[in-house]
């Protein structure tokens, strides 16, 4: 662990340490079962019992009621782009809401027009997406399939700070990729939450679903099996062979949530003290640093800034690698710097980088 840098990666990203060590010493032969989890059927009890508690340890962490399914599904986030309209907006006469403040709302709006009718009812694209629409800015038509939105773009670094308002009569499903458990979530505000793990929740491979049940009998038995969320429901994510490493680490990363951070209000406050630090030395830079996410929506996941000009960003890009500092380069269509604190981002890690900023601006300001 003494070579490992602080990583700044926006996905897949850092784990807590505790669960890379405790993955190291069971992967050969996990404790009881006479064989490596990644040699282990997936009907095998020792791995269903595995998939039970990662399910368990997400119903408790988000207070999930039994109104819902929690499923764990492959095909990344991407799938879901395409099965949340194939399931709940293809045969229906309805059109469908989305609200898109982002590089990731954008491509699941591009995938949902294949399937149906898409009605942008917010559209921050003309801001270069730099941020989230106020409740007046927009209206959702009470008789739409479902209201879909992105809680915080992870390219541009803009979250909303509460969900957007929803006729009741409409489902509203949000892509919580990059922010899934980093705070208490009301779910039973939802029809759908997802998010694919490798960002906030475990490693690439396995995708959340939380859906409310109603939802799962819309879907047609003419969609590919593999599409139709209802097989997945039913067969307990055991419809085909699910990804059986990806969840073990995903329900270890659970567990550390609840055991060694003491759940999401604690996880939150300790997410807002990182971005804090980050988000105070942006702003005491005297304008060498400027953030790109208005303040008001600012990401506590990923926060996003410039540099006055591209040699300053190479610079600090290497120097902040000399310093232990890695993975920081912005997304090529924001540029600049893109510094992602996920849960897992220990506060010494947001405090380096912070102090780094503030040295940095001082020497070249
Ligand atoms: N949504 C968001 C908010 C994301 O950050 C990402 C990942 N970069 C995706 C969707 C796509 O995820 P995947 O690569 O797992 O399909």
């Amino acid at each position: 662990t003494d070579q490992r840098a602080y990583n700044f990666s926006a996905g897949p990203a850092v784990l807590p340490v505790s669960v890379l060590e405790e993955v190291r010493d069971e992967l050969v032969c996990l404790p009881g079962a006479r064989s490596s989890l990644l040699e282990m059927s997936h009907r095998d009890k020792v791995f269903v019992d595995i998939l039970h508690d990662a399910e368990n340890s997400i119903r408790s962490l988000l207070n999930i009621s039994d109104d819902y399914s929690v499923l764990f599904l492959q095909g990344g986030a991407a799938l879901q782009f395409s099965m949340i309209p194939a399931n709940l907006l293809r045969g229906t006469e309805k059109s469908a809401a989305y609200i898109q403040t982002g590089t990731w709302g954008k491509k699941a709006i591009a995938e949902a027009k294949k399937e149906g009718a898409v009605n942008i009812v917010y559209d921050a694209a003309d801001s270069n997406f730099n941020h989230v629409p106020s409740a007046e800015d927009y209206s959702v038509p009470a008789d739409s399939a479902y209201l879909y939105y992105c809680n915080n773009e992870t390219i541009q670094g803009v979250q909303f700070p509460s969900e957007p308002v929803c006729p009741d009569s409409v489902p509203l499903i949000c892509d919580a990729s990059s922010d899934f458990m980093h705070r208490p979530l009301d779910i039973s505000k939802y029809g759908m939450v997802y998010a694919c793990a490798q960002k906030n929740a475990g490693p690439a491979g396995v995708t959340v679903v939380v859906i409310r049940k109603d939802l799962l009998e819309i879907g047609s038995a003419s969609l590919p099996g593999y599409l139709q969320y209802k097989n997945h429901a039913e067969a307990d994510s055991e419809w085909n062979t699910p990804p059986t490493f990806a969840i073990w680490v995903l329900g270890k990363v659970a567990r550390w949530l609840t055991n060694d951070i003491g759940g999401l209000e604690a996880m939150e406050k300790l997410n807002r003290e990182k971005a804090g630090l980050l988000y105070n030395a942006i702003d005491s830079s005297n304008g060498f640093y400027t953030g790109h996410a208005k303040p008001e929506c600012r990401s506590l996941m990923n926060a996003t800034f410039v540099l006055p000009n591209d040699d300053l960003q190479s610079k600090f890009l290497s120097e902040a690698a000399d310093n232990g500092l890695v993975a920081l380069k912005g997304h090529r269509s924001v540029g600049g710097i893109r510094a992602s604190i996920y849960n897992a981002m220990p506060k010494e890690g947001a405090q380096a980088l912070a102090d780094f900023m503030t040295a940095f601006a001082s020497k070249n300001g």
